[in-house]
């Protein structure tokens, strides 16, 4: 009696078990079925992002010193404009005003304003640099530099100093109400200025182009200068190629977003 109960019972659990295993079996499908949405899911969504947005550009900045030039400093502004580019332009005072010299500074200068781009504070008088010079002369420095800018920019404020030759010392720095912007890539336009022949010339630019062009990468600051003839004719060569590359040529203000002052910058 013993034995066909425990035979009974022993039956009973096997055809649950066999119920059991059955009815996950036929659960099988319906995994096969949200797997196979699952892939369904995400060949939507690989569909969806194979539209890539366009590329972002690469953004440099192009500063210029020593301006404005009543001539080369107009023409390099029109040659960013074909590229819809800004620069930054670090003025010296006493050019802008034409008080000491025979540039057309002050139509320059605001011609630079009134086509978007950025000007900042480089000296009133270019002098040797900001690291050895009192206290007084620096102070004249920024302060003339300042007025005459917002003198001839229809009362527009600089918040941005390039000291002479990238001089300053570090407690300057500090203490400035500008943001200090130095560079990371160097032009040397000013050592490649003078051309003794058309074949010369033509040496020079290409040194320049080529100065800047085998460094550049997204985030730099470089420098040049708007007073040169050559510094023009390599700029032309240099935004056609930053161009092709993808850069776009913005102000600082524009690369560095916010950038505060008492602080020193060469690049992003
Ligand atoms: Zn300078």
């Amino acid at each position: 009696m013993r034995i066909k109960k425990f035979f009974r019972t022993f039956l009973l659990l096997y055809i649950a078990a066999i119920c059991f295993l059955t009815s996950c079996g036929g659960k099988t499908p319906s995994v096969t079925t949200a797997s196979s949405a699952t892939t369904q899911t995400s060949s939507t969504t690989s569909s969806t992002t194979s539209v890539t947005p366009p590329e972002p550009k690469k953004r440099v900045a192009i500063t210029f010193d020593d301006g404005p030039h009543n001539v080369w400093t107009v023409a390099i502004a029109d040659e960013l404009a074909k590229y819809g580019f800004h620069a930054t332009f670090f003025v010296v005072g006493n050019r802008i005003g034409g008080e000491k010299r025979v540039y057309n500074g002050s139509s320059t200068a605001l011609y630079l304003f009134r086509n978007g781009h950025e000007l900042g504070i480089h000296g009133y008088t270019h002098l040797e640099n900001y690291k050895n010079c009192s206290d007084a002369e620096y102070q004249y420095e920024m302060s003339e530099t300042v007025a005459a800018i917002k003198k001839f920019c229809s009362g527009y404020e600089a918040t941005l100093m390039r000291p002479i030759g990238g001089s300053i010392s570090q407690e300057r720095i500090e203490a400035s109400p500008y943001s200090i912007i130095t560079w990371n890539v160097d032009s040397l336009d000013y050592k490649h200025k003078g051309n003794d022949s058309a074949s010369e010339q033509k040496e020079n630019v290409e040194t320049i182009v080529q100065n800047v062009m085998s460094t550049v990468k997204e985030g730099d600051i470089i420098l040049m200068h708007d007073i040169y003839e050559n510094t023009y004719e390599a700029l032309k060569i240099i935004l056609e190629r930053l161009d092709a590359e993808g850069y776009e040529v913005v102000t600082i203000t524009e690369l560095l977003g916010e950038p505060l002052p008492g602080t020193r910058y060469s690049h992003r």
